[in-house]
Order: structure tokens, then sequence, then C-alpha cells
């Protein structure tokens, strides 16, 4: 190897001979617009940014493996599943949701937890949270939601009016805000906390049989949270804490790891399970379907460049492999069109060519030009059907299974409208301090809120998911219970 050092050249390859005078008429200047390399210095630089994702903008990715540990070949067919002991390469994804790309890692916020797995057949995304559920559980409800979230249009402040307005009105958040609110609203770290599939998703067996997953990563370091105060205080003296412990684990061989487990709910007791299985507010009682081992994986690796690997990682829940597919979960559906989408406005049209993003397995598909891209294969026919026997060939075998669907075409919402029960089993499965700390962190949050209407109306719901939760909030905010709930 050679001991040279490497020349520094511009972007088109030409040596550059000075990088820190520009070329000037005189030592006085002007400065001459022959200096090419000014003009290219300057022009990238103006253009170093992408727009930062309008949720999940602040995070920090890792790669790692991924490794079979129980087989569940008869559940599925994925090739990456198939069998035990077998490992996938694979990246992820830590984010808050709300904050923008320079905001304090500590906040009460769900964490996103975006995994890409690069199997043999194609990238398998799964997309999830840190919590089982979601606050909403229809995508058309989802701009809505993230507008009470984000700032204010007029003042630019967050606006408390909003998110309280916004949930008290929409019952249906009501378990996705306590699960936000206790102890595990503030993560420790990334590395201290589970991660959640969330939607109700497909498996398919190579007989093609099919049945209703939904998975769990349980942390192998344990889930803390952080106190409020504490998480306030970090916040402000070190703004990227989440991110910067991360990083370090992993530099110092600390690599995190996290089980991953599956509930398997047999195909036909969707039609009869006592809710609506793929209502994404809901959680499938574990009493019901015991979490089944299914393999672990361990982060060993930090990304070499972030903007590359971390900002421009691209992950969509509709990234599918053979054994895999989607539910009809309305969350998931308007997911599926919703993340790619963000990716072809943010990072262009092709941006799965990006090392990143690019499948470990070839691509070949009709998809054509378009900025950026670069492997447009070979050959004169990139239209089907044709008379040359040209390749590439669909594959009968990876079709989707079919499922039927029923009832009326009609914009209507699930069955039901039981948005406490399980609410009000968090509520009661927490320890006596944890309730505390519940009630505090509402009762802190819910202050602000300048009409009492809005608290009221949020305070019935509480009451019905539990008497004594609803009581305690509305004492903490120094209103009673209105009548007519009780
Ligand atoms: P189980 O007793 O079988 O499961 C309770 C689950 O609750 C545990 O597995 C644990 O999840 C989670 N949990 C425990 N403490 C807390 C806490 N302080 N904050 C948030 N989650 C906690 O009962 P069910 O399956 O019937 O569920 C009862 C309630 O538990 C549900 O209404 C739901 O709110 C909550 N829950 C259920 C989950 C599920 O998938 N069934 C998952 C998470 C919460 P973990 O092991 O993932 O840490």
């Amino acid at each position: 190897m050679s001991n040279e050092k490497k020349r520094m050249t511009t972007a088109s390859g030409a040596p550059v001979g000075d990088n820190q005078n520009s070329i000037t008429a005189g030592n006085r200047g002007p400065t001459l617009i022959q200096d090419v390399h000014l003009l290219e210095k300057l022009a990238h630089f103006n253009r170093e940014r992408v727009p930062e994702r309008v949720v999940h903008a602040k995070g920090a990715g890792a790669h790692g493996y991924f490794e079979v540990t129980n087989d569940l070949s008869k559940y599925t067919k994925a090739d990456f599943l198939s069998e035990v002991g077998k490992r996938t390469p694979m990246f992820i994804r830590f984010s808050t949701v709300a904050g923008e790309l320079g905001s304090a890692d500590t906040v009460r916020d769900p964490r996103g937890f975006a995994v890409k797995f690069y199997t043999e057949e194609g990238n398998y995304d799964l997309v999830g949270n840190n919590t089982p559920i979601f606050f909403i559980r229809d995508a058309i409800k989802f701009p809505d939601f993230i507008h009470t979230q984000k700032r204010n249009p007029k003042t630019h402040l967050k606006d408390k009016n909003a998110v309280w307005d916004f949930w008290s009105l929409s019952p249906e958040s009501l378990h996705q805000i306590t699960y936000l609110h206790g102890d595990r609203g503030i993560p420790a770290t990334f590395r201290h906390m589970n991660g959640y599939g969330s939607h109700t998703f497909k498996w398919v067996n190579d007989k093609g049989e099919a049945f209703w997953v939904k998975y769990h990563f349980i942390s192998e370091q344990g889930v803390k949270g952080l106190d409020e105060d504490v998480a306030g205080q970090i916040a402000g003296d070190n703004p990227d804490y989440h991110v910067e412990d991360l990083y370090n684990s992993i530099d110092k061989g600390d690599f995190p790891a996290w089980k991953l487990y599956v509930q398997i709910m047999p195909y036909e007791d969707a039609k009869t399970y006592r809710f609506d299985p793929f209502d994404v507010t809901k959680v499938w009682s574990q009493k019901d379907y015991p979490r089944i081992e299914v393999g672990r994986m361990v982060l060993d690796r930090n990304p070499e460049n972030y903007f590359a690997e971390v900002e421009q990682a691209a992950f969509s829940p509709g990234n599918f492999v053979p054994g895999i597919e989607a539910s009809p979960d309305k969350m998931l559906q308007g997911r599926l069109f919703g993340y790619s989408d963000a990716h072809r406005y943010r990072i262009g049209a092709n941006h799965q060519e990006l090392p990143i993003n690019r499948p470990v397995n070839e691509v070949n598909n009709n998809q054509f030009d378009g900025q950026m891209r670069y492997s447009n294969g070979s050959g004169s026919v990139n239209y089907e059907p044709n008379s040359y026997d040209t390749e590439p060939k669909e594959d009968p075998a990876s079709k989707i299974s079919p499922f039927e669907v029923y009832g009326e075409a009609d914009s209507v919402s699930y069955d039901s409208d039981d948005h406490y029960t399980q609410a009000g089993d968090l509520y009661r499965l927490m320890s006596a301090d944890e309730k505390d700390r519940l009630i505090d962190a509402f009762v802190g949050h819910m202050k602000p809120v300048d009409k009492d209407e809005i608290k009221l109306r949020q305070i019935e719901h509480f009451y019905k998911a539990d008497p004594e939760w609803g009581e305690r909030i509305a004492k903490g905010l120094g209103l009673s219970v209105p009548e007519g709930v009780k």
C-alpha cells in the first residue's frame, strides 16, 4: 500500500491546488468566477441538508445481526426465520417522534424502533415503536394528530391545548397516553426499552396457511425509565444523551441485545376474538396468546457516517418478504403508503439504491430512470408483456395469500368503542408508586390547558377506565368529575 497522502480533488476528480485562498484579481480581490472549486464548495454546502422527517426526525442508528433461536417455520416460510442459528444482518434506527432534528432526547414521547433485516429475499422492515399500541387507529387521523404534537402554526410554540383537545376528542388514544405518561414514557436510554411491531401482521407458511402475529422485542438490558425532573435536567445539559449512550456503548464493546418474541393468533380466531385484533389501540392479552421466542438481535457496529447511514435510512412497513404480509389494520394500511412516499420526497425516487437501503439480493424490475439513477440494468426491453422472453420473470409462488373480506364499502369505524378496559388494565397493573408518578405527569401536563371543558372531557375518559384514576386527576387539577359521568 502506498504511503502517499490522498490528493484533494473537486467532485469531478481534478486536483485542488489551493483550498485556503480563493482566486482573486490581485490580493485585494474581487473574487474571480473562474474559481470553480470555490463555486462548487459553496454551492454544495448550500445543499447539505435533506428535509428532516416530519415525524421521527431525531434519532440514532446501529448495525447488528439477528439470529434465529426457535424454529417457527410451521408458521412462516420467511427465509430469514427458516432455521435455528441462521443470522441476518440488520440495521436499526431509534428516534423520538415529535421533536425536530436538534431536539432533546429525554422528552416524554414514544420512541421509534425501526428495524431493517437484509434478508436474502429482500429487505424486511419492521417499523415499530417502544409501545405496543398507538394513539389512533385510522390513518386518516394521522396528519391532524401530528399537527397537535408539533408547533402551533401561529405562535410556533408547542401547544398543550391542541394536544389535550385532540386526545380528549379521540378517546381511542387513552391506552397509548397511559403508556406514555407511565414510567416507560421517558426511557433511560434506547437500550433500556422494549420494541413492538404494534400492528398485527400476517405470517404464511409453505402450505399457504395464514396466522396473525404481533412482534415484541424485549430488552436484555431491562426496561428502565427516567424520572421527569432528571430527564428535564439532562435535556438541558446534554440534549443528545440517548444518541451518545448508544454510540458509546457499542464503541466500547457493550453490545445491546433484544429477544424477539411473537404472539401468534390462528387465522380463524380473528373472526371471533372479543375485539377487533387489527385495532392498533389494543393489545392481545398474553393470557390468550403467550409470547413465543423467535430469535435475538444484537447491535455490534456503529455507523461510519451519520448522514449516509442514519439520516438516509429509509424504512417502510410496506417492505415485506415472502411469508410476511400486511393485515387489514387501517393504521398500517395508511403507513404502507406514507413511509415510502416520505422517502421519495426527502431523498428521491431511487432512495432504495443507496447502500444503507439496498437489499443484499439482486433487484430486477422495469422501474427505470429518475434522478440519481445509476443501475438501470442492460437490454432494450423494459416492458411487460413482451414477445422476447426477457428476464426478470414474476414468481407466482410469491403471490400474497388470499384473505376474505366482508361487509359493505363505507367510511366506518372499528366495531368496538371500548377504549377503557385495556387502558384501565394498564393503570391497575402499575405499582402504587408508578400510579403516583402517572397522576403527577398527567396533572402537570394538563394544568396549562386553558379550557376546563377540555380537561373535564379527558377526566371523563380516565374515570370510565377506572373511577379512582378519574377522581385523582380531577383533584390534582382542582376540578370535580362531572356528575353525569359517575
Ligand atoms: P399480562 O399481565 O400478561 O401482560 C402485562 C404486560 O404489561 C407485561 O408483559 C409488560 O410488558 C407490561 N407492563 C408491565 N408493567 C408495565 C408498565 N408499568 N407500563 C407499561 N407496560 C407494562 O396482561 P395482558 O397481556 O392481558 O395485558 C394487560 C395490560 O398490559 C394491557 O391492557 C396493556 O395495557 C399492558 N401491556 C400488554 C402487552 C401485551 O402485549 N399484551 C404489552 C405491554 C403492555 P412487557 O413484558 O412488554 O414489558
